[in-house]
């Protein structure tokens, strides 16, 4: 590429972004996201993102981005011979398990999560034989050890469909107490949780809602269903990541703000420019663990592959399709 063109090609790159990243921050990701978009090309690769990743990663150098259940839906489909999730290790197993036949890479082993670190298969096989012959929904924030236990997966974007979908009074829904506390209100039906709660949602208070409103007049709030049902019953809208995107674009409301992971609102901001966000910051270390640097060394030794054993993938498979047949 010429210099003018490599200059046109950085500049056009930047102008996505240039909402939420200054301009002094820029050229030092610039070199990385031009590696990777070449490493793309060479190793036949795409990326997919989460919604919570920097900006600099979901609109510079993502293939496809979204909430766990777009991206679950959209790793099956991947043709790539390589795909690298920039989300967290049970995002790339989900992925791997779906998309058997692909290198699945994870930029950094240790991006983890505190839903999935809550639980193991010891305990859903104990929950089993404490609550006989009540179905287990598992969310997919778990390792695949735990999906093989269960009968059915579930993300926060259709936890309530396939609850209902189930036609029974009493699940066993775990690890998440809150996303359970939530569902349970809206469904009716009864279920038996875990202690398992996401550390970034479960931080936000009613209190610190009340104090948002009262210093941005007009505000919208949007929370997300692993927050605690007193905050989901102090905010106007609960919803997934991709229900909260679909609300912003839909209603544009003036002043809004995301009572979720801090990123989320830099990625929906930068494509709605007219839109006042207001961001109160809770961010994931695990999620910010994946930069462009571990993406561009992912992509250039072919590293860290996500590998399940095949009688867990098998059966975990079962769990998430019978999720995304519903
Ligand atoms: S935001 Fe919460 S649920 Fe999502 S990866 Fe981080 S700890 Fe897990």
């Amino acid at each position: 590429m010429s210099a003018a063109l490599a200059y046109d090609h950085r500049a056009a790159l930047y102008s996505r972004v240039s909402r939420v990243i200054p301009p002094l921050e820029w050229p030092s990701f610039a070199d990385d996201v031009d590696a990777i978009l070449a490493l793309k090309r060479e190793r036949n690769a795409v990326v997919l993102a989460h919604n919570y990743m920097t900006p600099e990663i979901f609109h510079c150098v993502s293939d496809i981005t979204g909430d766990s259940l777009l991206l679950a839906r959209e790793a099956q489909t991947v043709q790539a011979d390589v795909i690298v999730m920039a989300g967290v290790h049970f995002m790339a197993e989900t992925a791997k398990m779906l998309n058997p036949g692909k290198m699945v890479l994870i930029p950094d082993v240790e991006a983890g999560c505190s839903l999935a670190s809550s639980i193991t298969a010891a305990d859903v096989r104990l929950l089993r034989q404490r609550y006989p012959g009540r179905p287990v929904i598992t969310y997919v924030n778990t390792s695949a050890e735990v999906k093989a236990e269960s009968d059915i997966c579930c993300t926060s974007g259709n936890a309530k469909k396939i609850v209902e979908s189930l036609g029974v009074p009493e699940v066993i829904m775990i690890p998440d107490k809150y996303l359970a506390a939530n569902v349970a209100r809206e469904t009716g039906v009864k279920i038996i949780a875990w202690e398992g709660a996401c550390e970034v949602h479960e931080r936000f208070t009613p209190r610190q809602i009340r104090t948002l409103r009262a210093e941005n007049p007009g505000v919208v709030v949007l929370a997300h269903p692993e927050c605690p049902p007193d905050v989901v019953d102090a905010a106007d809208f609960a919803g997934s990541t991709a229900a909260m995107s679909d609300y912003v674009t839909h209603r544009q409301p003036g002043r809004v703000v995301l009572i979720t992971e801090c990123s989320m609102a830099d990625n929906v901001a930068v494509l709605h420019p007219k839109i006042d966000f207001v961001r109160p910051c809770n961010l994931c270390p695990h999620m910010k663990r994946i930069s462009l640097g571990n993406i561009r060394s992912a992509l250039e030794h072919l590293q860290h592959e996500v590998v399940i054993a095949p009688d867990v993938a098998a059966r975990a498979r079962q769990a998430v399709e019978r999720m995304l047949a519903v």
